[in-house]
């Protein structure tokens, strides 16, 4: 390999990032204070529409606070798709309810409306489901779905930060929307989650349950966690605030050019956009028919030096972890998708270069298949 090698995803930290944790590090003041305080500020007035932004320490960490404060506990039912991270249906079943997997529909990979509607039961109570690879799910339907049966939408936008359904953001669509700031996430704090709310009770509960029930200082209210943002965290996070937006236009004129220039290639499918949706491009995921996908991933690394990832190849229900909450029929297109998905390199940090040897080595590989 002669060029340097293009990796699926690349946290970008500058000068800003360094400067602001060295200034918190001299400050002495360490743990969840100011910094956090302004982050969460800051955060929602950027994504949130005027909703309440409560940082906590990992994304998963939101998801469950979240659950919690919403009511789901044992006996409840979520319904969350198994095409996806284990994270979404972990922090059902941390919550000490159910998850239900349900199939995705195939052409953005989310939750299908359809068999959504065919998996409710007495006990459901909420849905859950992903803005995946940064594309809404369909949120109309969903909705819909959710107000026949009255049942609340939980919202995983963990890797959705500034998408929007017809103008309403992600997080301020479900009763609360969990946003991840792991590094390879569209921004990061190193570690950290956001929980949207729009409920002031609510959001005082997640606060309560993330500082061990205490809002007073040995006053515990309830029982809780500790999963609190550091001052560190919550820095950094504010210093991609600023930059995100920037990065999440690259991301959509990378993936403008990545779609003009494999719109031809026989045996892929390039990703498709939602009529009102505002897709951030967490991800830029094709489809691979054939039995092609691994071939074509591993060529890409090995031949052309282009990181290629496969998100996600196994569905949660046939995890070890997950597997006795498997559904009693298949899940088709859950099953195909991991099989045929493949994410390319669309992150900002991409050169016009690079983005020239990820087309052309794609051309090249996909023209070798039998
Ligand atoms: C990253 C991610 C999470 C979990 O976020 P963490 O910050 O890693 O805990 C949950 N759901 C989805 C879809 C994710 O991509």
């Amino acid at each position: 390999m002669d060029s340097a090698f293009i990796p699926a995803a690349k946290p970008l930290i500058g000068d800003e990032e360094v400067a602001a944790v060295e200034r918190v590090l001299r400050s002495g003041m360490l743990a969840q204070g100011p910094e956090v305080a302004a982050f969460e500020a800051e955060f929602a007035e950027q994504f949130l529409q005027g909703r309440t932004a409560v940082a906590v320490n990992s994304g998963t960490s939101g998801q469950l606070l979240g659950l919690i404060a919403s009511g789901v506990g044992a006996g409840d039912e979520v319904i969350v798709p198994s095409f996806t991270f284990a994270a979404v249906a972990n922090s059902v079943v941390l919550a000490g309810a159910t998850p239900v997997f349900v199939d995705i529909e195939p052409v953005h990979f989310t939750l299908d409306p359809a068999r959504v509607h065919e998996a409710i039961t007495p006990r459901t109570k909420g849905i859950m489901p992903v803005h995946l690879y940064g594309h809404p799910f369909l949120v109309d339907e969903i909705e819909a779905v959710a107000a026949e049966h009255g049942l609340a939408i939980y919202e995983d936008a963990a890797q959705a930060h500034g998408a929007a359904w017809r103008g309403r953001p992600a997080g301020t669509i479900g009763a609360f929307g969990m946003f991840s700031l792991y590094p390879t996430k569209n921004m990061t704090a190193i570690e950290g989650g956001i929980v949207a709310c729009a409920d002031e009770d609510m959001a005082r509960t997640m606060r309560l349950l993330r500082n061990q029930g205490m809002e007073t200082q040995y006053a515990n209210e309830i029982v809780g966690y500790n999963n609190r943002m550091s001052e560190v965290h919550a820095a950094v996070g504010r210093v991609q605030l600023r930059k995100v937006g920037e990065w999440t236009r690259q991301r959509q004129r990378n993936a403008a050019l990545l779609d003009e220039a494999l719109a031809g290639i026989d045996g892929l499918t390039i990703p498709r956009v939602a009529d009102g949706a505002e897709h951030v491009y967490h991800q830029y995921t094709v489809r691979i028919a054939g039995g092609e996908r691994d071939r074509v991933r591993d060529a890409l690394r090995d031949e052309h030096a282009v990181g290629a990832g496969v998100y996600y190849p196994i569905p949660n229900h046939r995890l070890p972890s997950l597997q006795r909450y498997a559904p009693g029929e298949d899940l088709p297109e859950t099953e195909r998708a991991a099989q045929e998905v493949l994410s390319i390199p669309v992150h900002p940090s991409l050169t016009r270069e690079d983005l020239d040897r990820v087309v052309s080595g794609l051309e090249v590989v996909m023209s070798a298949g039998g």
